[in-house]
């Protein structure tokens, strides 16, 4: 097959979205070419279509959302043997230069060459998954068991992202977790860490309808609902944030407040003060997880 043409979504600026149709070469002799089947929206992208940045990320030029995505594989390229047409596969977003010192020691995602679809991180942008068809290298297709459906797969970019954060905080039988922030990657830290053995995870959020939605459905036990509340100074921010972590601790029950805090917070807002709660409200020796990409430059309690 040779170049064809697909719809894409496009971001031009601030909530300016348009549909283009524009053309696709066939893929690349490493590459598949992957029919689009879904692709979740997150936080990032929401962001970018809002600001048209996300943190300190600048959108540079249009750019297409979406990064969490699965599909049908329609075209392979010459070189490809690990996947066919008709493969149902998850995609993964980021793609890593596969030859830097952080590379060929497994730890790819820290590759400063790396490439993620719909981040403007990089340029040229990397283009998203809210496209008909996209050419990605076969390396980072995972093929879908029979009984996960596209949305399940779609999930499993951010799945990734709670279980490498739950893996770093090693989590162990019995342990008592905080989690600020009742989105997605929220969910499924929570999902994660309870697979690992923790027995009770405090929520918060500034949506009481997302605890509502965390509690009904098992990912927390007790949930408190954060009214925003900005002091004169920071030294009135960091007792607000103080008083709050105490707050969540007496949630935690007596478990949390004899060793002196949560086993492990899990700060999936990238809010500010809530990473000051998470570090008042962290029993010595254990893990604070900067999991939410936010606020670029922080004043903490060291
Ligand atoms: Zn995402
Ligand atoms: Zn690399």
């Amino acid at each position: 097959m040779c170049a064809s043409k697909i719809r894409a979504q496009v971001l031009y600026g601030p909530k300016d979205l348009k549909l283009v149709v524009r053309d696709i070469d066939a893929p690349a002799k490493d590459e598949v070419q992957v029919a689009i089947k879904s692709t979740t929206l997150c936080g990032t992208d929401l962001h970018y279509f809002t600001h048209y940045a996300n943190g300190d990320i600048r959108i540079m030029e249009p750019l297409t959302q979406g990064h969490e995505a699965t599909g049908i594989v329609v075209e392979v390229g010459p070189d490809v043997s690990t996947l066919k047409v008709g493969d149902r596969v998850a995609i993964e977003a980021g793609v890593p230069c596969a030859a830097c010192e952080h590379c060929l020691a497994g730890r790819y995602n820290v590759c400063p060459k790396i490439k993620f679809r719909s981040s403007a991180a990089s340029i040229p942008h990397f283009q998203g998954t809210l496209q008909d068809r996209i050419n990605h290298p076969a390396q980072w297709c995972h093929k879908l068991p029979e009984n996960l459906s596209y949305d399940e797969g779609a999930l499993l970019e951010p799945l990734s992202v709670a279980i490498h954060s739950v893996r770093k905080a090693n989590i162990r039988p019995k342990s008592r977790c905080l989690i600020t922030g009742a989105g997605a990657i929220g969910l499924l830290c929570s999902a994660v860490a309870k697979s690992y053995g923790c027995e009770q995870v405090v929520m918060t959020d500034i949506a009481s309808n997302r605890l509502e939605f965390a509690r009904n459905n098992g990912f927390a036990e007790e949930v408190h609902t954060i009214i925003p509340n900005r002091g004169a100074d920071v030294q009135e921010d960091l007792s607000i944030a103080q008083d709050l972590a105490e707050d969540l601790l007496a949630l935690g029950g007596e478990p949390v407040l004899s060793r002196g805090g949560f086993d492990a917070v899990f700060e999936c807002t990238g809010a500010e003060s809530c990473v000051r709660v998470g570090v008042y409200a962290a029993r010595p020796s254990s893990s604070v997880l900067l999991v939410g990409m936010g606020t670029p430059i922080q004043t903490l309690p060291m």
